[in-house]
């Protein structure tokens, strides 16, 4: 018997909260916080995940900006957007969409973005801040990820959690806040030798290797919580995690679908930040 960890539900949940506070704000500053939403070229993908980020603003009365450039915007042209948006009070969160044409150097822009309008987290600012004691806008898959885990009920003090995948924008966040929840973390990446051996003591386990169906039942402890971030696209179209839900769910005592686990949480976690940053900025 499983429980299955319902994101779009608790995605719903953190919106609803987000649009207490959204209405808040704007009640008390006679404005809207505002998003905005930076994209160069035209990825197909980029393209719908903007689509998403703006219609997630329009459910909890976040303005939403978007910026679109072509794909031969220049890495100091797009710098120099970032700046102006940096010094726009009317602006409280910014967010250039991954990935970016060739030639800008992906490190160079985020770093450009004002630590306080990074509602993506990515900025090392924000970043250092969550390895010393947790920052003020973090990351929002990790973030996303933890708040599934809290709302699902799993206990976090003294758990075994082994996080698989050591990504600066998922694998190492997510390891540092289930630290900080005081969990005991393992985090195992391409050359950790004996995974198996390593989840089989795991009281909690977050993928996050992109690896389709990689983690099967009988790789689990009985009872263990499952969160899975992959998202793994088959040759047949369909969108798979990291996780083969069927033999999973089996042992589990709570997991994730996907689609349906993580992937709504992200959007959900980046209102919470434009929000958080809407307050910080005039408080
Ligand atoms: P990444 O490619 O940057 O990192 C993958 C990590 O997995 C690496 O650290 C690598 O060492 C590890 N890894 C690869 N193969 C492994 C193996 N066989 N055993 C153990 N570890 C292995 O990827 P990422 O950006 O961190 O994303 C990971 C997955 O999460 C992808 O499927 C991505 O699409 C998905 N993702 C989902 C969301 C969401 O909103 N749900 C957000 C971000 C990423």
């Amino acid at each position: 018997m499983h429980a299955l960890i319902d994101g779009k539900e608790i995605a719903r949940l953190v919106r609803a909260d987000v649009k207490v506070r959204v209405k808040e704000f704007s009640e008390k500053y006679g404005k809207k916080p505002a998003l905005c939403v930076i994209l160069a070229g035209d990825n197909p993908a980029s393209k719908v995940y903007v689509a998403s980020k703006e219609k997630a603003c329009g459910w909890v009365g976040i303005r939403s900006v978007a910026k679109k450039f072509p794909a031969s915007i220049t890495e100091e042209e797009l710098i120099n957007e970032i700046r102006a948006l940096n010094e726009d009070p009317g602006i409280n969160g910014i967010l250039v969409q991954l990935p970016l044409p060739k030639g800008i150097n992906e490190e160079n822009i985020l770093c450009a973005v004002a630590p306080e309008k990074d509602v993506d987290g990515f900025h090392p600012m924000n970043a250092g801040e969550l390895m010393r004691a947790g920052a003020t806008l973090e990351p929002c898959t990790p973030a996303g990820c933890m708040e599934l885990l809290k709302r699902a009920g799993v206990p976090l003090a003294g758990a075994n959690a082994v996080v698989i995948g050591r990504s600066n924008i998922v694998g190492k966040p997510i390891a540092l806040m289930l630290l900080r929840e005081n969990c005991t973390v393992t985090v195992c990446h391409s050359k950790t030798r004996n995974l198996k051996e390593i989840l089989k003591n795991a009281d909690i386990v977050v993928s996050a290797m992109g690896r389709p169906k990689a983690v099967t039942g009988d790789m689990l402890k009985e009872g263990a919580a499952v969160i899975d971030v992959g998202i793994n696209r088959l040759e047949d179209g369909s969108i798979v995690g990291d996780v083969d839900f069927e033999s999973a769910c089996r042992v589990a005592g709570a997991i994730t679908p996907v689609p349906g686990g993580v992937g709504p949480m992200t959007i959900a976690m980046l209102m919470k930040n434009t929000i958080i940053a809407a307050e910080m900025q005039n408080a």
